[in-house]
């Protein structure tokens, strides 16, 4: 029951705009503007995702920057549904939707309801996971998570880890607790060693281990691409013979970075035999699981991870194949003491303990970060509401949904396919025939072009042995083989007709060839 003149507490207020600033504030007084508010951002979010017709408006930067330009954001709205009106023009009518199963590009996943869950309440609660004393509960959600998955990679029972903002910063993090590792171990100075250091990736790894090395302030040369088979994936005697040459010219291999699931190709290293020739060198091995990591769950596919039980540190992205919400990433090491060399303390923060058993959980010890998102709230519920062998059945539809493709493209003569997928990208391009097939480069990229201003579907594109190839990466499981059929079409039809255009006008103008 209410009392005259005054709202309820969860009341809605009963004029529209708050009245102070103060308002705006989450407290125990706003609580029913805060569901109102969020209620009407879910509602556009749902009324846009339930009509979305194509995962791309096509729209380019040139014809959107001057709506956002336009925007004068020294004069607020004051008004929710007002922003809300301003924000379908200058972001949700042109946004590309990844839920759309004819978005194909990138390892960007539809995410999974119970992970919005966690974004909405850990954003509002807004722990900051450093310290015990910023987070509490969140702390111990956040470590049993990281027990969970080191568990799951089999780690070993000395395992520790933390999450990350992505791949990218988990690498750097693996990298830095190598480059340290080698520092502790080596008879030189660190300054003497620094130059000598090597990290060898596959040629298929991905950038964020060369632009790691540049950050750890290692030589120009530091990073030593081993040659890959025909399938993409690590060869584990070409990597002996690096190893041979790096003791024979002097150079210190701090690290091999297997990779779990190329960016391109979906290729999965030879786990067991290159952690084999780690051991025999003595060379730490990191494990670049940012996209296969979704194996770790799959019902049907684990043992294509074999081997991942040896790594000294482990990358996984749950933001691509755990169908996560960008940000959720962790970096798992097998002896959690090597975290210390991210240990710094700060009066302020975390103190040095002064006793033993007084220390406190704190993550900061173990993060490149400070203040940091708890984002394994996002896993947690997704795991206590839908379960581990949930999301793994999706991450296998998508595999089989991939398999199926390059079935589809590998029997059709308009199209060349580099590998047959292991996970869920399929890379290809159209192929013109006869003369035209010098334009092949120029008609795939074209093509992609074409079809990402259309908005009907956006592939990737990406180089193989220096030629422009396309790329399909199946994270939806709601896209279908019928939609990588239209899709495959629609590209043919624009490559088809760039050829057409370019060799009607060559023959008059400029011959080809
Ligand atoms: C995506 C990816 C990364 C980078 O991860 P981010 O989360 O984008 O920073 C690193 N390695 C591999 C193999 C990836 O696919």
């Amino acid at each position: 029951m209410s009392i005259p003149g005054r709202p309820a507490p969860d009341a809605p207020p009963p004029t529209g705009a708050p009245a102070s600033p103060r308002d705006h504030l989450l407290t125990a007084g706003t609580t029913g503007q805060y569901r109102q508010v969020l209620a009407e951002g879910i509602a556009r979010v749902s009324t846009r995702i339930a009509g979305t017709e194509r995962p791309f408006s096509g729209v380019t930067p040139a014809a959107l920057a001057p709506t956002v330009a336009a925007v004068d954001l020294d004069r607020p709205l004051g008004d929710v549904t007002a922003a809300l009106d301003e924000l379908e023009d200058v972001y949700l009518r042109d946004a590309v939707y990844f839920h759309h199963p004819r978005y194909l590009a990138h390892l960007n996943c539809p995410v999974v309801i119970p992970a919005l869950l966690g974004e909405a309440v850990l954003s509002a609660v807004n722990s900051s996971l450093d310290t015990w004393d910023q987070s509490a509960g969140g702390t111990l959600i956040e470590r049993r998570l990281i027990d969970w998955t080191a568990q799951r990679i089999g780690l070993g029972p000395a395992a520790d880890g933390v999450f990350t903002s992505g791949g990218t910063q988990s690498n750097l993090h693996a990298l830095l607790l190598a480059r340290e590792e080698a520092c502790a171990h080596a008879t030189v100075a660190r300054r003497d060693l620094l130059p000598r250091l090597r990290v060898l990736a596959s040629a298929a790894g991905h950038f964020s281990v060369q632009k790691a090395a540049a950050l750890l302030g290692l030589d120009d040369d530091a990073v030593l691409a081993v040659p890959t088979d025909a399938q993409r994936r690590m060869c584990p005697d070409a990597l002996a013979a690096e190893l041979a040459r790096c003791q024979r010219d002097g150079l210190t291999p701090m690290a091999v970075v297997a990779t779990a699931g190329t960016t391109d190709f979906g290729s999965i290293d030879p786990l067991d035999a290159i952690a084999a020739r780690c051991a025999a060198a003595g060379v730490r091995l990191h494990v670049d699981a940012a996209y296969g990591c979704g194996l770790l769950v799959s019902p049907t596919r684990r043992p294509l991870l074999a081997g991942i039980e040896h790594a000294d540190s482990v990358t996984v992205d749950y933001h691509k194949s755990f169908f996560q919400p960008v940000s959720s990433s962790a970096l798992l090491v097998r002896d959690g003491l090597a975290l210390r060399h991210a240990t710094y303390h700060a009066d302020y923060l975390n103190p040095a303990p002064v006793a033993s058993g007084d220390a406190l959980p704190n993550q900061v010890d173990k993060s490149l970060q400070t203040t940091r998102r708890f984002d394994a709230l996002k896993l947690w519920l997704t795991l206590r509401i839908m379960g581990a062998d949930a999301l793994g059945q999706l991450f296998d539809e998508v595999i089989d949904t991939a398999e199926a493709a390059w079935r589809l493209l590998a029997d059709d003569t308009r199209f060349e396919v580099v590998t047959r997928p292991t996970l869920s990208t399929v890379v290809f391009r159209y192929l013109p025939t006869g003369p035209a097939a010098a334009l092949a480069d120029d008609a795939n990229r074209h093509a992609r072009r074409a079809l990402a201003a259309s908005g009907l579907a956006v592939v990737a594109g990406t180089k193989v042995d220096g030629h422009q190839y396309l790329k399909l990466t199946l994270l939806n499981p709601q896209t279908t083989v019928d939609d990588v059929a239209h899709v495959v079409d629609l590209v043919a039809g624009h490559a088809r007709r760039y050829v057409r255009e370019r060799s009607a006008a060559g023959a008059t103008a400029c011959p080809v060839g």
